[in-house]
């Protein structure tokens, strides 16, 4: 096990690189399987999702696209929570089947906003395929088809995942330590 430091905060290890890939390996043939004969439109999320969607696509056998979208926060002017839009969908998604690619789905609000907003350009089928999920956290029920790992309620970079924008470019999995 490895610690490292980020700005004023210690992590350590707790996911290998290769437990990852295996995996995202073990999904990605799922989704072979599923989506066979439906070429299917992969969005995925940036930034956090940039690595997972790089070695989930390459374990994709079956022909697909592959699109990138952002998402910009504001602060509603009526409302009091962050408002996220969806920016940068540039691929015509009507009846076509849709996978969106997430680093992780905490409270699931995200995850949500994004499905609402695919939904008003009438896709055939629209899942979600993500790397982390936090059981614990989620606080809006939706079906999450594809999930690599099942986390506890702690903050991790790494992956892909940023901590105040650093850390995405480390190879495995960190949890932040309580250090009281
Ligand atoms: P949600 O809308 O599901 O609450 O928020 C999801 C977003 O919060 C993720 O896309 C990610 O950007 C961020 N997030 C949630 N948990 C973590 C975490 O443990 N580490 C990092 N780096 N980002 C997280
Ligand atoms: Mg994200």
């Amino acid at each position: 096990m490895s610690i490292i430091k980020i700005k004023d905060k210690t992590f350590k290890t707790s996911l290998p690189e290769a437990d990852i890939k295996k995996r995202i390996k073990e999904v990605a043939a799922r989704i072979n399987q599923d989506m066979e004969g439906k070429t299917p439109v992969f969005l995925s999320v940036l930034n956090g999702a940039f690595m997972f969607t790089a070695d989930l696509l390459k374990e994709i056998t079956i022909p697909c696209e592959v699109s990138f979208v952002k998402l910009a926060s504001y602060e509603g002017v009526l409302s009091t929570g962050k408002v996220r839009e969806v920016i940068g969908l540039n691929v015509d998604i009507q009846d076509r089947s849709v996978i969106i690619v997430e680093d992780i789905v905490d409270t699931g609000r995200t995850m949500r906003r994004m499905v609402e907003t695919l939904q008003l350009h009438h896709p055939k089928e629209v899942h979600i395929a993500t790397l982390f999920v936090k059981p614990d956290k989620i606080e809006e029920p939706m079906d999450i088809k594809y999930s690599c790992f099942e986390i506890p309620n702690e903050f991790i970079v790494g992956y892909g995942l940023d901590y105040d924008q650093l850390g995405r470019n480390l190879r495995e999995i960190y949890t932040l330590v309580d250090e009281g």
